[in-house]
């Protein structure tokens, strides 16, 4: 058993999102080594103008505005932290919960692949979507804590 649990300003940002979703978190947080709070749930029109005017997000279709994505992020000392190590922690539970309860899932530091079926270690699944991004002369873009329902499956 785990020693994290969502805290309230987590579980208020899995409001809205779709109940498949929700599931997959509220069962990596019991399998999880590395704590995280949900810092993104459901966005609204102007969160999501704000954040791709930032920079932080690169597109108008996000699927935050619709429910069908959550961002994971690493909670270390009582705070937020945008680092690797713990967020590849917390993509092994998530993969693992997403396989238990058979969620097709896409991780926003590999786009191009189905997260849930992935077989390689997270550190290798971002290695090599990196490597083929700059093969097709594309830059890759990183979002290690997002998560989401793939589109063709959840529209
Ligand atoms: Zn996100």
């Amino acid at each position: 058993m785990s020693q994290f649990k969502l805290g309230a300003k987590s579980l208020k940002e899995l409001d809205g999102v779709h109940p498949d979703l929700v599931a997959v978190v509220r069962r990596a947080i019991a399998l999880t080594v590395q704590g995280f709070a949900v810092l993104d749930g459901l966005r609204s029109v102007e969160e999501q103008k704000r954040m791709v005017a930032s920079g932080a997000s690169q597109t108008m279709d996000s699927r935050h505005l619709s429910g069908h994505a959550v961002d994971l992020v690493p909670w270390v000392n009582g705070k937020p932290r945008w680092e690797w190590g713990p967020i590849y922690r917390i993509a092994d539970a998530v993969r693992i919960a997403a396989r238990e309860l058979q969620v097709p899932l896409r991780w926003g530091a590999a786009w191009d692949i189905d997260f849930t079926a992935s077989q390689s270690l997270p550190e290798n699944i971002v290695s090599d979507y990196a490597a083929r991004r700059r093969k097709a002369g594309k830059k890759a873009f990183l979002d290690g804590p997002h998560f989401e329902l793939p589109k063709a499956l959840y529209p």
